[in-house]
């Protein structure tokens, strides 16, 4: 696409739902498939690119997450063609950062670099943890091992902006082989630039939903979440979101998309948009996408109902999503977008749980506007928090 650049800025993210097999405490949109499947995938996603660029056109993109799933599962050039297939059709920044998803195990140095030939520039490899015996529970198909020629091959392919997933509340961990996979993540030559660190969650429809191995205690998790903070800060990183934490100028710009209430648009099956406001999903079927763009069949499945929220859920988004990011949310935007003050939409909200030391009121360093963020302790409780700003 031409040179000049849309005014607003948008975010896409491209799900690729093939896996090598369930893991399993998976409950993602994601399922082992055979090559044709994947490949004619790619076919019906660069269709999907084309066929709706014509509603971006005023738009540039300043983010480009391909997740899944397994993305680096794709066979030989997928990932490079999905790549062209949309700088050619939509406004892509010069400086858009474009990740993709790894899971050890599935890559080779001529899939890393024919991902850099394609302009990707940030990997996030799916670690989870350092110990064979816990990633073996966790159902995982990879071993430390295979993590370790991963990034390495990362490395050496040139890509210098990686982020490594690590789960804690695995099935078997102690607070002891938890500080151990982050000591292991540490001594990386070079060190991530960013590191995700998420407590497992058994979800419905899981084998771990129906066979729940036994957990390490809330006590011993909250232990894991507080040495994450502790290690990672000694570190060098900054943690910037209740489980996210970066070196400085490393922070992930996708998901600061999400929690800022940024414009999204989601390809692929079970992908979500978020375009001024509407919402809308792409079927969750791949019998119906795949028949939509490669046989033109079932027109009036492949996308959702477009939804517009109302003010109250805008509100209610600003403040639980943008309470997830250690900068809070900012009191002067709320007013600016729904012409009214936090805590006149929220009567004694803030105030209450001020006094109870789970948000705080600061000021901006650059603008000195007020912002309202979650404490240390609100960050251990924030479903809490974040529940109180949801109208019933
Ligand atoms: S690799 Fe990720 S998406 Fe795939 S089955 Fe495992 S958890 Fe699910």
């Amino acid at each position: 696409m031409g040179e000049k650049e849309g005014t607003k800025e948008l975010g896409i993210y491209l799900h690729i739902p093939f896996c090598v097999r369930k893991c399993l405490y998976c409950d993602f949109l994601s399922a082992p498939a055979p090559l044709q499947k994947m490949e004619e995938y790619v076919e019906a996603m660069a269709r999907e690119l084309r066929e709706e660029s014509f509603l971006y056109t005023d738009y540039s993109v300043k983010s480009v997450f391909l997740g899944g799933g397994t993305p680096s599962l794709l066979p030989g050039d997928s990932v490079k063609r999905i790549l062209q297939t949309l700088r050619r059709h939509y406004r892509i920044k010069e400086d858009c950062e474009i990740s993709i998803e790894v899971n050890p195990g599935t890559v080779s140095p001529e899939k890393l670099s024919s991902w850099r030939e394609g302009g990707v520039n940030r990997l996030s490899i799916g670690l989870q943890s350092a110990s064979n015996t816990e990633l073996k529970a966790l159902g995982r198909i990879h071993s430390e091992e295979d993590f370790l020629n991963t990034y390495h091959d990362a490395v050496k392919a040139g890509f210098n902006n990686i982020n490594v997933d690590l789960m804690f509340g695995i099935p078997g961990q102690t607070a002891e082989s938890y500080g151990e996979t982050l000591q292991r993540v540490l001594s990386l030559n070079p060190a991530p630039a960013h590191i995700s660190a998420y407590s497992l969650i058994v979800e419905e429809g899981t084998p771990f939903y129906e066979n729940t191995p036994e957990l390490p205690e809330e006590e011993t998790e909250r232990e894991m979440n507080k040495i994450t903070g502790e290690i990672l800060s000694c570190h060098g990183y900054n943690q910037y979101e209740i489980s996210n934490y970066a070196r400085p100028g490393y922070e992930c710009i996708h998901n600061q998309i999400y929690w800022t209430r940024g414009n999204y648009v989601g390809f692929g099956i079970g992908a979500a948009s978020m375009v001024e406001n509407i919402r809308f999903q792409n079927t969750a079927s791949l019998e119906v996408y795949l028949d939509y763009y490669l046989k033109r069949k079932r027109e009036k499945e492949v996308k959702s109902e477009r939804q517009v929220l109302s003010q109250k859920e805008q509100m209610e988004e600003f403040m639980f999503l943008g309470l997830r990011m250690t900068k809070g949310v900012c009191g002067e935007e709320f007013r600016r977008l729904f012409g009214a003050s936090i805590d006149q939409v929220y009567p004694g909200v803030v105030e209450d749980f001020e006094k109870k030391g789970l948000l705080v009121r600061g000021a901006d360093p650059d603008t000195g506007e007020e912002r309202i963020s979650l404490t240390p302790f609100g960050m251990d409780v924030s479903n809490v928090v974040m529940s109180q700003f949801i109208f019933l």
